[in-house]
């Protein structure tokens, strides 16, 4: 059994305020501390659950934000090795460590989808999708369930709207967007849920695919921001409104599958 674990920083034990997470800010080296950490335990907690290799992706922000160096108990991989890993039949489930809910979610921390900055909503066929679904239907493609999540109470509950046998780990609450209470015994709630989800992940229920000729629909904060991805875009879309652009989503093979 191999895992495969896609990682974030939002929903990561011990990061509790907006400001930790500013790249350029001093508490940014606490973060890269804590996301190193996080994934030398989850994937600890993998092996001692029957895991033989444990893949990670650093996925928040394009990268960059862990130790590799020190992580000597999984292999880091980026979104097209990953693509290749999962049509090869050589990951065997997915775990989102990190996760954060999905824009627009009341008591999430930090939520938003994709781009914080600019993204409003982001659906398929007319249903919202958080970052964790997005991610799972890449792997629900390939046969691979996604059987845990590990972020934020709402980013926990929101998973289950899209798998709902999915194994979770909340390990902080968050009462308004940008500040949260971190839970002292995260590392206990992860490693039950690790042997939860790995102790019957055959048995975790695929995310359900969208049809073949599904509709992705972007909404951005302004005006501008659609104009700009207009310009930006590298595929046939309709400009639905100011703010919104549709494509079709066509077969889902890869991350890119989502971009315009
Ligand atoms: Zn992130």
């Amino acid at each position: 059994m191999n895992v495969f674990l896609f990682t974030d920083v939002e929903g990561l034990p011990g990061i509790s305020a907006m400001e930790q997470i500013d790249r350029t800010g001093e508490s940014y080296s606490a973060v890269r501390e804590n996301i190193t950490d996080c994934i030398i335990k989850t994937a600890d907690f993998c092996l001692a659950n029957g895991a033989e290799t444990v893949y990670y992706l650093d996925g928040h922000a394009g990268g960059g934000n862990v130790y590799p160096d020190r992580i000597t108990n999984a292999v880091k991989i980026d979104k097209h090795m990953c693509a290749e890993l999962l049509a090869a039949g050589k990951i065997d489930c997915m775990m989102e460590i990190g996760n954060h809910a999905r824009a627009g979610t009341v008591g999430g921390f930090l939520d938003h989808t994709m781009n914080s900055g600019t993204v409003f909503a982001y659906k398929i066929d007319g249903v919202e999708q958080s970052e964790l679904s997005l991610h799972a239907l890449v792997c629900a493609a390939y046969g691979v369930p996604t059987v845990m999540c590990c972020g934020d109470v709402a980013a926990c509950v929101q998973a289950k709207e899209y798998i709902p046998d999915i194994v979770t780990a909340p390990v902080k609450k968050a009462f308004v967007r940008n500040s949260c209470e971190c839970f002292e015994n995260a590392y206990e709630i992860i490693k039950a849920a690790v042997k939860q989800a790995l102790g019957n992940y055959k048995s975790i229920k695929l995310m359900e695919c969208p049809v073949a000729n599904a509709e992705v629909e972007i909404t951005y904060y302004r005006t501008d921001m659609c104009e700009a991805a207009m310009q930006k875009a590298s595929c046939d879309y309709v400009r639905k409104d100011a703010r919104t652009l549709v494509k079709k989503l066509g077969k889902i093979t890869d991350f890119s599958c989502y971009s315009f």
